[in-house]
């Protein structure tokens, strides 16, 4: 595995297993156990996804399974709306710890800016108490542009080590993931493979068969290769498998050039300029 160093001195590996969607039942906990017992060692989940439990349960048998320590892990959760504003974010925290069965969070993310900019800046406050009390180890957000961010610089003192953002060959938001490239703060792909509609795509399929890998592959590698950190969801034990096996290949410029050309700037998720978590 590799990993990211984030504004913090942190580090975070550069792929995960995402678990968006994903029954609160065996899926989950045989999604994480498997993904852990491959060789991952993040897993993305959510309280809104209503499946902490069992990817606690995941995680406990894989850390029995493997003997790896929790420290060896990085897990990451998100606050949702209903725990936005100062005092709540550690009501949701908590919540979340206890679903999961932690005693900590390795990242945890303010998963939308929401419509209302005070009540955001009042949430990312909440958020930096739970840093400063050492709860836990990074705090970062996930749907934010760039006025977003602009925002919490101007009335916060503590960077986001983290934008997780919609990102894929369709959607590639430059100016955004330039804009955190500037400002040290890590982009992070959700839905990296379109939720599997990019690997229908003529180009990525061309450079799949001519190097070898599969389409989904090509488009993790192609995230790695682009310094962004990606978590690709299956419950599918040969894809999670395959999933990781990207780091004992390169796609060349020409390749690189070729899925750049692919954006058509087109969303699979909301737009964070007008949702409100309904
Ligand atoms: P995704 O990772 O883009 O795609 C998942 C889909 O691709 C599933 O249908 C999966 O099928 C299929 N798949 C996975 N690997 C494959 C492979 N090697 N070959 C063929 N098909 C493959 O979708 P996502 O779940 O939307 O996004 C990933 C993660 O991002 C989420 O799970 C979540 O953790 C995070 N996320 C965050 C936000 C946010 O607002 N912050 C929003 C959406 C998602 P099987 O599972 O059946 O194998």
């Amino acid at each position: 595995m590799e990993y990211r160093t984030l504004n913090n001195g942190n580090k975070m590996p550069h792929l995960g297993l995402g678990v968006f969607r994903v029954q609160n039942d065996d899926t989950a906990k045989n999604a994480v156990k498997h993904a852990i017992e491959s060789g991952y060692r993040s897993i993305d989940t959510a309280l809104v996804y209503k499946n902490e439990q069992k990817v606690g349960e995941g995680i406990r048998e894989a850390l029995a399974s493997t003997g790896l320590k929790r420290e060896e892990l990085f897990i990451t959760s998100k606050l949702w709306f209903d725990d936005f504003g100062r005092e709540n974010v550690k009501r949701g925290y908590n919540q979340t710890l206890e679903n999961l069965g932690l005693d900590y969070l390795d990242l945890y993310l303010v998963h939308w800016p929401g419509l209302d900019e005070k009540v955001m800046i009042e949430t990312w406050k909440g958020m930096e108490d739970l840093y400063r009390e050492g709860s836990v180890k990074n705090i970062g957000v996930s749907n934010f542009n760039i006025t977003h961010l602009e925002t919490l610089k101007t009335h916060t003192s503590i960077k986001p080590v983290i934008n997780q953002i919609e990102f894929h060959p369709y959607l590639t938001q430059t100016d955004l993931i330039d804009y955190l490239n500037k400002e040290d703060i890590q982009p992070e792909s959700w839905s990296p493979l379109m939720n599997a509609e990019i690997l229908n795509d003529a180009t990525i399929q061309e450079i799949a068969e001519e190097i070898g890998k599969s389409p989904a592959q090509v488009v993790i590698r192609w995230n790695i290769e682009n310094g962004v950190i990606t978590i690709p969801k299956s419950v599918t034990p040969s894809r999670i498998e395959e999933n990781i096996n990207v780091f004992d290949f390169a796609l060349d410029e020409k390749h690189m050039k070729k899925i750049a050309m692919l954006n058509q700037n087109k969303r699979i998720g909301p737009d964070p300029l007008v949702f409100n978590g309904q």
